[in-house]
């Protein structure tokens, strides 16, 4: 598919308003008859990505499906990848970091320069997460993910549609399972027989890269295990950018 053309966004509360009361099939329902490849779901493919792409099965099968490849994902998600795209017969769209900015990277400050510290890893994060999702972020107008309320206390106040801040202006932002709890996610999956990453069966809650997710306790949120080794020393703040800085800047 060639990139399809993107149109400027005029912010309109009231658009924001109707859609907040919608469910999560009606969202991508409109999503889909409105804005067509101008639309998309952008999924690290947990179980709110899971979700979102079998309700697109069928109430808005020709619905893109993106994600942001960092290169150092897990075997697990890459293997979910391969059995959702069988299972749906769908092609999901990668977007990659760009190979001359990581080799830079990597040269100037190692592979594993995100544990040396919150700088550096926010950096890779830029170079491996923020940039190609900015990058798939020009290609829509309506951008879909899995973004819920009960991941993070940072998350808490993430409504069904807002405006994202992206390089040309806005794009509409739905999360369509906003208000689904973990618990209910889990409850659909098993009723669905949908695929599942298999590291939740070793207690992970939240799934990114490799090394940066860890299983967490029960205690914990679901994000705590993201960037475990900052916990005690840099505060609690477990967002890579890609919700945080849509613009991709600042590399
Ligand atoms: S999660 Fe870790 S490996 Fe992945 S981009 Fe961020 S710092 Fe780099």
């Amino acid at each position: 598919m060639g990139t399809p053309q993107t149109k400027s966004i005029t912010e309109d509360p009231k658009l924001i308003e109707e859609l907040n009361a919608m469910g999560p099939e009606d969202l991508l329902r409109w999503a889909w008859t409105n804005y067509g490849s101008r639309a998309g779901v952008i999924t690290s493919f947990q179980n709110a990505g899971a979700v979102t792409i079998d309700m697109a099965s069928r109430v808005a099968p020709d619905l893109r499906v993106m994600t942001v490849d960092t290169l150092r994902l897990p075997p697990e998600t890459y293997a979910l990848i391969d059995e959702i795209e069988a299972r749906y017969g769908i092609t999901i769209e990668r977007f990659k970091p760009e190979p001359e900015r990581v080799a830079r990277m990597v040269k100037q400050h190692g592979e594993f320069l995100f544990f040396d510290s919150k700088v550096k890893q926010e950096y890779c994060c830029q170079i491996r997460k923020v940039e190609p999702n900015a990058r798939a972020l020009e290609t829509v107008d309506v951008w879909i993910t899995g973004l819920r309320q009960d991941q993070s206390d940072t998350r808490a106040e993430t409504q069904k549609a807002s405006y994202a801040p992206v390089s040309r202006g806005h794009v509409i932002k739905l999360a369509p399972l906003a208000e689904w709890s973990e618990g209910q996610l889990w409850d659909y999956v098993r009723q669905n027989n949908l695929p599942y990453n298999k590291l939740y069966d070793q207690g992970y809650r939240s799934i990114g890269c490799v090394i940066c997710s860890t299983p967490t306790l029960p205690h914990e949120d679901a994000r705590a295990g993201r960037w475990r080794w900052f916990n005690a020393l840099e505060g609690n703040d477990k967002e890579c950018g890609i919700h945080t800085n849509t613009m991709g800047g600042g590399i």
